[in-house]
């Protein structure tokens, strides 16, 4: 295990290294100089675990360790290797290293898997070059078009296809790959909250990754003198509201099981300090692990919002977004929760907050995710930081878990 930790620092060091931004945070851009050289130490450690090393035409990074029965689907593990902007050393990357380090325990061991191993280094997750993100996960899956690729460009009007030829990577190979073709992928990230090092426990397998709903809410009342309209003639837009968001975190609090709602946009108008406002408009986001959880709590919160409509004031809901929880494959969960227990390391079942790659990929194939804690559960940031540890004791359940799925025997 220390050997194990000590080679995972020094890739997490390694990596932190290709930043744009030094002293200052990883910002390593898709397709930028930064990208470049830790697509190379990417490439030359896959090579040193005896991978066969190819890219996409998105950039994306495979490592393949053949398995012995022929045109077997792989059994794939990783994570992307893009930063947001002055970032930390760990999203993404802890992930990538997972992989690498998993195809290294296989070549150490001397194993032979039946199932073909593959590491992935996925770009652009972030989307901090070319917005919108997830892009290498929806790219090689087919959710983002060809065309729509070759669209994209980032603030100085660099498309993704000059970017990548920049960079002497191919923009004409294949992008898409047959979901034929992977039997299971596994990714390891960090938690980027509090949950896991407030319990204490080194490992969250992640159940699903919560769906979200956002209400648009609208609160038409009248607008009045500040001075000259007595309190019982108003019709106070955001005293209404008010009144409504202070009783939300008790509707999310009551539901439990992770349930969370937030209110972070209010808009008032007119926004005078001596109005009475005629309207407010706030968002409320919705989100929670189960569907049931999620459907409850939109529709005591609609009950709420309508108890306040009265004769001067009028209420409306709109409901832009709505994006079903995913439960990620219970085959994969179980098998990471038995290697977990053979293992002993603890660990505990958690949802996720965010998207990750694992949520795009397992609509295609067998997915599973593994946490490790954030410290301060901070990320995004230069101070991210995880314990390599826990990191490492992630490894070694990948590993036992990738061993069982790809088949593989000790020779
Ligand atoms: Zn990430």
């Amino acid at each position: 295990m220390e050997e194990l930790k000590k080679r995972i620092e020094s890739h997490i060091s390694a990596l932190s290294q290709f930043t744009a931004t030094p002293q200052k945070g990883t910002t390593r851009l898709t397709y930028s100089q930064e990208d470049l050289q830790a697509r190379n130490y990417i490439k030359e450690k896959m090579k040193e675990c005896g991978l066969a090393v190819r890219e996409d035409g998105l950039g994306n990074i495979f490592g393949k360790l053949e398995g012995t029965v022929k045109d077997a689907p792989s059994v794939l593990v990783g994570s992307h290797f893009d930063s947001v902007p002055n970032g930390g050393s760990y999203d993404g990357p802890a992930g990538v290293v997972a992989g690498l380090e998993v195809a290294a325990l296989f070549a150490q061991r001397n194993l032979k898997p039946k199932y073909p191993l593959e590491v992935i280094a996925l770009i652009e997750e972030e989307g901090a070059r070319f917005g919108g993100g997830l892009m290498g996960s929806r790219g090689m899956t087919g959710l983002l078009s060809d065309e729509d690729f070759r669209n994209l460009k980032d603030q100085d009007g660099i498309s993704t296809e000059e970017a990548m030829v920049k960079i002497g990577l191919d923009p004409a190979l294949p992008k898409i790959r047959d979901p034929k073709t992977m039997k299971a992928f596994l990714e390891l990230h960090i938690e980027q909250g509090p949950i896991l090092e407030e319990k204490e426990i080194p490992i969250g397998v992640v159940e699903a990754i919560v769906g979200l709903t956002q209400l648009d809410v609208t609160v038409a009342g009248r607008a009045g003198h500040a001075g000259t309209t007595p309190m019982d003639r108003r019709s106070d837009a955001l005293v209404t509201a008010a009144t409504i968001i202070s009783q939300l975190p008790g509707l999310a609090a009551e539901e439990g099981e992770g349930t969370v709602i937030t209110t972070g946009r209010l808009n008032v108008f007119p926004n005078g300090a001596n109005v009475i406002p005629d309207k407010t408009v706030f968002t409320i986001d919705i989100r929670s692990g189960k569907e049931e959880n999620v459907l409850n709590v939109i529709e005591k919160t609609k009950e709420l919002i309508h108890s306040y409509n009265n004769e001067g004031i009028e209420i409306t809901i709109d409901q832009p977004l709505y994006i079903q929880p995913k439960e990620l494959s219970k085959d994969v969960r179980s098998l990471l929760k038995k290697k977990s227990d053979e293992l002993g390391i603890p660990y505990c079942f958690i949802n996720s907050g965010a998207g990750h790659d694992a949520m795009v990929l397992s609509d295609f194939t067998d997915v599973g995710l593994i946490f490790v804690p954030s410290k301060d559960g901070l990320s995004h940031c230069p101070e991210e930081w995880s314990d390599s540890y826990h990191l490492a004791q992630a490894v070694e359940i990948l590993y036992e878990t990738a061993k069982s799925l790809t088949e593989a025997e000790e020779n």
